[in-house]
Parts: C-alpha cells; structure tokens; sequence
C-alpha cells in the first residue's frame, strides 16, 4: 500500500486535470513527444473518456496524442483513482508532463 501512496504523491500534483468551472467534466494532460520534444496538451472527459476497468486504478483513459511538429502519434494508457488524479501513466512514444512542465517548454519555444 505504501507504494502507491508514494505513486499518487508523485503523480497527483500537476498532473490531475485541473477543475475549470467553466468545464466541469474536462480533465487536462499534458504529453511531451519523444521524438522532437515538442510538447501537446489532450483534454479528456470524464463522461465519456473514462472507462472503469479491473487494473491498478479506478478508472482507465486511453489517448492517441499527435503533436504538430513531428506529427508522430503517441499512445497514451493513463490510470486515474476516483479522484482523477492520475496513478500510472504509459506513454509510448512520450511522456506524460506535468502543467507546470508544459508551461515551460511554451516559454522555451
Ligand atoms: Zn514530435
């Protein structure tokens, strides 16, 4: 148990999809791409996005992220507690980054 705890608290900072009042069931992830390193942000939503599956978490988000430099397509396998933050995320292609990172690579461009 305590190795998720750790999990979450890696992961449940920045990397939940931030709550915006005016999208409610919006859920933001923000992916960078690991051929050119440009970075891409997905919304999710959480009625439709979301399926509950047996596995490490509550719920289970599947994404195909392209980004526009490379335009390289990414398959993201993300998984979320009840609270949606996110528990294990597997990006082949690239990675899952926090807002925070995303951010910056905006400001480095
Ligand atoms: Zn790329």
């Amino acid at each position: 148990m305590g190795f998720m705890d750790a999990l979450k608290r890696i992961f449940g900072g920045g990397t939940s999809g931030a709550a915006d009042s005016s999208d409610p069931n919006g859920l933001w992830y923000h992916f960078r791409c690991g051929r050119c390193g440009s970075v891409v942000r997905i919304r999710a939503d959480r009625r439709n996005d979301l399926n509950r599956e047996d596995g490490p978490a509550t719920y289970v988000l599947r994404k195909d992220v392209m980004d526009n430099t490379c335009f390289q397509l990414m398959h993201a396998e993300l998984w979320l507690d009840d609270r949606y933050n996110v528990v294990t995320a597997e990006v082949s292609g690239g990675e899952l980054i926090t807002l925070e990172e995303y951010e910056q690579a905006l400001v480095e461009e």
